[in-house]
């Protein structure tokens, strides 16, 4: 399994290159933004997250089971990741952005690009 730490996982390129597709600019793993958004508008103050479900606990979802074997290993670890979402997603909130969660098993629905459009607004703003 990939690390909480890789980059430009599949479902993160899925989601960039339907932006850049429609028309919308960004900047990629911004390291002077708390959390390194994954996807970061400057002008609209809005900053993307592409959450893997089981790295990070997506709540009620079906991939975000824990392992039943090494409970002890794996709880106190996607629950530390957890943490550092909230802490993360209030530092930005603090700093001034929006944020919005695309979550890996969205990307197999549709309705998640409208949800993305309406969250950042039209594409027309070029950033
Ligand atoms: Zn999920």
């Amino acid at each position: 399994m990939a690390s909480i730490r890789s980059q430009n996982t599949k479902p993160e390129r899925v989601v960039r290159s339907e932006l850049h597709n429609s028309g919308y600019r960004y900047r990629t793993h911004v390291r002077t933004l708390p959390g390194s958004p994954d996807i970061v508008f400057t002008k609209r103050r809005a900053a993307v997250f592409v959450h893997g479900c089981f790295w990070h606990l997506h709540e009620g979802c079906r991939s975000a089971r824990i392992p039943k074997k090494r409970l002890e290993y794996w709880v106190p670890k996607l629950e530390r990741n957890v943490e550092r979402d909230v802490r993360n997603r209030v530092a930005l909130q603090n700093l001034g952005w929006r944020i919005h969660v695309v979550w890996e098993c969205e990307l197999q629905q549709p309705g998640w690009r409208e949800k993305l459009v309406s969250f950042l607004g039209p594409a027309k703003c070029n950033d």
